[in-house]
């Protein structure tokens, strides 16, 4: 088979097929911190496929309301459209059936329903790339999170550095709020801190 064949699913592959079960797709997921750069990672990652001129959707949920209901926004403001859904079934309702690269930002965000959407979209052929908090504000795993890092085919694991003591940094520490364990919120909510900073509230 060359390398611009056209797999079993409709879809180009992403790597020559000699590299890549032919109709196999994947997991990737980044988890880390609050200002441990996941979604910069997404955005990188998501750009190069764009580059290769494969078809990228991004989805993000729609309780995340820090920046803009159209786009996935860094902390330091870089930007990419994004489609924002109520549940994450909808995601299934809005995949296009050409799209070869799925994005999907902040994925704690999302109901249990994440987990069975990423594995199917992964089964049908599609590069999955999920960003997302690995930990909610006490410590404690973010259990989607934490499942779909089991089931993926790739981890990264990003450290901030702790903005007390510098040492490499795992937590988010909540520096005012309630004891919601989802609290939207960015740099005036959250510190990222080490194991021996951070403050269980
Ligand atoms: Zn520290």
């Amino acid at each position: 088979m060359s390398k611009k064949a056209v797999l079993r699913n409709g879809h180009r592959p992403a790597a020559p097929v000699s590299w890549s079960h032919a109709g196999g797709g994947w997991i990737e997921i980044v988890v880390g911190s609050m200002f441990s750069g996941k979604t910069q990672e997404l955005i990188r990652r998501l750009r190069l496929s764009q580059i290769a001129r494969q078809k990228v959707q991004v989805f993000n949920s729609a309780l995340d309301v820090r920046y803009a209901k159209d786009h996935i926004v860094s902390h330091d403001l870089v930007k990419t459209p994004s489609i924002a859904v109520a549940k994450a079934k909808d995601i299934l309702s809005r995949i296009d059936g050409d799209t070869q690269v799925v994005g999907i930002d902040e994925v704690q965000f999302f109901d249990a329903d994440i987990i069975a959407v990423c594995e199917k979209l992964a089964d049908e052929g599609r590069r999955v790339i999920v960003a997302g908090l690995d930990q909610d504000f006490r410590g404690e795993p973010f259990e989607t999170t934490a499942r779909l890092m089991a089931l993926s085919e790739f981890v990264t694991k990003n450290l901030a550095i702790c903005m007390l003591c510098g040492n490499p940094a795992n937590r988010s520490q909540r520096l005012s709020g309630g004891k919601k364990v989802v609290e939207v919120g960015a740099a005036d909510k959250y510190e990222a801190r080490c194991r021996r900073c951070f403050k269980r509230s």
